[in-house]
């Protein structure tokens, strides 16, 4: 798959406190991808790079196969839309308005094409109502709408998922979805919540202490977040041949606890356990969540699991 963006080993100092670690990543062209992280660690500096709006103390990137240090990056960027800490929104204009006004500054001449832009966002009838008006999920779609303006082929999304209330936290996912599929625009998409992303993002990069700790695809993640059943029994010591030769795909997790990643019934495990004589002291749901994994993640980096 072609890269959209290539990170290569880019570090950011600010004064002593190094924000950025020799940060490498490619954005597949197409993807939604998503960096996740917790506050802190790095994802606003690492979006302020990418669009130009901070310098790397080290490292280099490229957009659209044009390097960062070659003067055409400044019309790829062009190519660009982002949102980064807050929307680009004028408070005392229209939706309509604040979408002329960009037009306009990207130099294009024919407003045509506004009112798709406003119904794509679910803002067509706002009217003459002012942005500052607008709720903070309006005005976050009204944001998407203006770095939507002149067709970007990257969109750039610090948390844009911040302070939404659940309908609007679907509204935007479902919005983005529709930017992603119908007009093919590869989304870099930041949120310190996985579980939210993982609604929508199709690659993933999990930041801590400006360090890249893993990047992998939606299936991967999912592959990793399997369900399991966790049983606890009186004994794992007989019972361990038993499931090797049922060909059940399971984890000794302690003297007493087993995962089991099959799907089989707890009468079938519990039959089992019969057969090697032990047993089933319980048997629970283990789903591992994404939050859960992504926590244990940064733990690992730190050292603590
Ligand atoms: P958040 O969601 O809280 O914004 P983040 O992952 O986007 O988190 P950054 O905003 O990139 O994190 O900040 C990374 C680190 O760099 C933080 O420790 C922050 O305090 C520091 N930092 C960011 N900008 C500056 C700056 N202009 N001067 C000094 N330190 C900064």
């Amino acid at each position: 798959m072609e890269n959209v963006v290539s990170i290569n080993g880019i570090s950011k100092k600010y004064g002593k406190a190094l924000v950025l670690d020799n940060v490498s990543l490619e954005i597949p062209k197409g993807s939604i991808f998503g960096l996740v992280g917790r506050n802190g660690a790095g994802k606003t500096t690492l979006m302020r790079i990418i669009t130009g709006l901070s310098e790397p103390t080290s490292g280099s990137y490229s957009i659209s196969g044009v390097s960062s240090s070659n003067k055409n990056i400044l019309s790829v960027r062009r190519r660009m839309g982002s949102i980064i800490e807050s929307p680009a929104v004028f408070r005392n204009l229209s939706a309509y308005d604040n979408l002329k006004l960009q037009y306009i500054n990207l130099g294009m001449t024919s407003f045509d094409s506004i009112p798709e832009l406003l119904e794509l966002v679910e803002l067509k009838d706002t009217g003459r109502k002012t942005a500052g008006k607008f709720s903070l999920g309006m005005r976050q779609r009204l944001g998407i709408a203006v770095a939507l303006c002149g067709n970007p082929d990257i969109l750039i999304l610090d948390e844009p998922i911040n302070g939404l209330d659940p309908q609007g936290i679907i509204q935007m996912r479902e919005i983005l979805l529709k930017v992603n599929r119908e007009k093919h625009t590869t989304i870099l998409i930041s949120s310190h919540i996985l579980e939210e992303l993982s609604k929508l993002a199709t690659h993933y990069a999990f930041i801590e202490g400006g360090k890249i700790l893993q990047t992998l695809s939606s299936e991967e993640l999912m592959s990793k977040v399997r369900k399991s059943s966790r049983i606890k029994v009186s004994g794992t010591e007989s019972l361990c041949p038993v499931f090797d030769r049922e060909k059940i795909d399971y984890k000794l997790e302690g003297e007493d606890t087993i995962d089991i990643f099959t799907d089989i019934a707890a009468s079938k495990i519990v039959s089992l356990a019969n057969e090697a004589g032990v047993e089933v002291i319980s048997i629970n749901e283990n789903n591992e969540s994404l939050e859960g994994y992504f926590m244990n993640l940064v733990a690992r980096k730190e050292g603590l699991a």
